[in-house]
Protein backbone atom coordinates (compact mmCIF):
# COMPACT_ATOMS: atom_id res chain seq x y z
CA UNK A 1 0.00 0.00 0.00
CA UNK A 2 2.48 2.34 1.43
CA UNK A 3 4.84 1.25 -1.54
CA UNK A 4 2.22 1.52 -3.77
CA UNK A 5 2.07 5.13 -3.32
CA UNK A 6 5.62 6.05 -3.71
CA UNK A 7 5.65 4.40 -6.62
CA UNK A 8 2.69 6.60 -8.03
CA UNK A 9 4.15 9.63 -6.72
CA UNK A 10 7.62 9.07 -7.86
CA UNK A 11 6.34 8.32 -11.35
CA UNK A 12 4.13 11.94 -11.18
CA UNK A 13 7.32 13.66 -10.26
CA UNK A 14 9.13 12.11 -12.89
CA UNK A 15 6.31 12.93 -15.58
CA UNK A 16 6.54 16.56 -13.63
CA UNK A 17 10.40 16.91 -13.76
CA UNK A 18 10.55 15.74 -17.77
CA UNK A 19 7.75 18.01 -18.74
CA UNK A 20 9.95 20.74 -16.69
CA UNK A 21 12.71 19.83 -18.55
CA UNK A 22 11.33 19.63 -21.97
CA UNK A 23 9.27 22.97 -21.46
CA UNK A 24 12.51 24.88 -20.64
CA UNK A 25 14.17 23.52 -23.74
CA UNK A 26 11.12 25.13 -25.68
CA UNK A 27 11.35 27.95 -23.69
CA UNK A 28 15.28 28.64 -24.97
CA UNK A 29 14.28 27.84 -28.39
CA UNK A 30 11.51 30.63 -27.91
CA UNK A 31 13.64 33.20 -26.22
CA UNK A 32 17.48 32.62 -27.58
CA UNK A 33 18.70 35.87 -26.74
CA UNK A 34 17.56 35.45 -22.78
CA UNK A 35 19.95 37.24 -20.24
CA UNK A 36 21.41 35.39 -17.57
CA UNK A 37 18.41 37.01 -15.43
CA UNK A 38 15.49 35.57 -17.62
CA UNK A 39 16.82 32.71 -17.75
CA UNK A 40 17.30 32.05 -13.85
CA UNK A 41 13.87 34.01 -13.27
CA UNK A 42 12.06 31.45 -15.84
CA UNK A 43 14.43 28.39 -14.47
CA UNK A 44 12.91 29.18 -10.62
CA UNK A 45 9.08 29.12 -12.00
CA UNK A 46 9.17 25.94 -13.82
CA UNK A 47 10.68 24.72 -11.18
CA UNK A 48 8.55 25.92 -8.11
CA UNK A 49 5.95 23.67 -9.77
CA UNK A 50 8.03 20.49 -8.86
CA UNK A 51 8.37 22.13 -5.59
CA UNK A 52 5.21 22.67 -4.38
CA UNK A 53 4.13 19.25 -5.79
CA UNK A 54 6.61 17.02 -4.27
CA UNK A 55 6.02 19.41 -0.54
CA UNK A 56 1.90 18.56 -0.95
CA UNK A 57 2.68 15.08 -1.49
CA UNK A 58 5.16 14.00 0.78
CA UNK A 59 3.25 16.65 3.84
CA UNK A 60 0.03 14.94 3.00
CA UNK A 61 1.99 10.95 3.12
CA UNK A 62 3.61 12.59 6.20
CA UNK A 63 2.24 10.45 9.23
CA UNK A 64 1.89 13.64 11.19
CA UNK A 65 -0.77 14.75 9.14
CA UNK A 66 -2.96 12.43 11.58
CA UNK A 67 -2.33 12.94 15.41
CA UNK A 68 -5.83 11.87 16.20
CA UNK A 69 -4.81 7.81 16.80
CA UNK A 70 -1.67 9.46 19.56
CA UNK A 71 -1.74 9.26 23.04
CA UNK A 72 -2.74 12.23 24.66
CA UNK A 73 0.99 13.16 25.81
CA UNK A 74 2.14 12.72 22.41
CA UNK A 75 -0.35 15.69 20.87
CA UNK A 76 0.23 18.57 19.59
CA UNK A 77 -0.56 21.16 22.25
CA UNK A 78 -2.14 24.75 22.77
CA UNK A 79 0.74 27.54 21.95
CA UNK A 80 -1.08 29.56 24.97
CA UNK A 81 -1.98 26.96 27.87
CA UNK A 82 0.04 23.97 26.57
CA UNK A 83 -3.02 21.73 26.82
CA UNK A 84 -3.47 18.73 24.07
CA UNK A 85 -5.34 19.65 21.71
CA UNK A 86 -8.77 17.70 21.22
CA UNK A 87 -8.68 16.32 17.66
CA UNK A 88 -11.67 17.79 15.19
CA UNK A 89 -11.00 16.32 11.89
CA UNK A 90 -9.01 17.27 8.89
CA UNK A 91 -9.46 20.72 7.46
CA UNK A 92 -8.59 22.23 4.15
CA UNK A 93 -5.83 24.55 5.10
CA UNK A 94 -3.85 26.42 1.69
CA UNK A 95 -0.35 26.96 2.26
CA UNK A 96 1.51 29.85 -0.02
CA UNK A 97 4.49 28.14 -1.47
CA UNK A 98 7.84 29.20 -3.00
CA UNK A 99 6.72 31.21 -6.33
CA UNK A 100 3.42 32.34 -4.95
CA UNK A 101 1.92 29.27 -5.79
CA UNK A 102 -0.78 28.07 -3.45
CA UNK A 103 -1.22 24.18 -2.27
CA UNK A 104 -4.28 23.06 -0.60
CA UNK A 105 -3.70 20.25 2.21
CA UNK A 106 -5.76 18.23 4.17
CA UNK A 107 -4.63 18.57 7.72
CA UNK A 108 -5.52 17.80 10.80
CA UNK A 109 -7.15 20.58 13.11
CA UNK A 110 -7.75 21.10 16.69
CA UNK A 111 -8.91 22.86 19.17
CA UNK A 112 -7.60 23.84 22.03
CA UNK A 113 -10.00 22.53 25.21
CA UNK A 114 -8.60 25.09 27.86
CA UNK A 115 -9.11 28.43 25.47
CA UNK A 116 -11.00 27.44 22.54
CA UNK A 117 -8.46 28.12 20.15
CA UNK A 118 -8.13 25.99 16.81
CA UNK A 119 -4.83 25.55 15.01
CA UNK A 120 -3.15 23.29 12.55
CA UNK A 121 -0.43 21.84 14.69
CA UNK A 122 2.92 22.06 12.18
CA UNK A 123 4.69 18.73 11.06
ZN1 LIG B 1 -5.31 27.13 24.83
Amino acid sequence: MEDEMEEAMDKEWRDLSEDILSGMKEWRLAHPKATFREIEQETSEQMSRLQARIVRDVAIASPSTDWRSLPQEERPTCPNCAKALTPRGKRKRRLQGNGGREVELNRSYGTCPSCGMGLFPPG
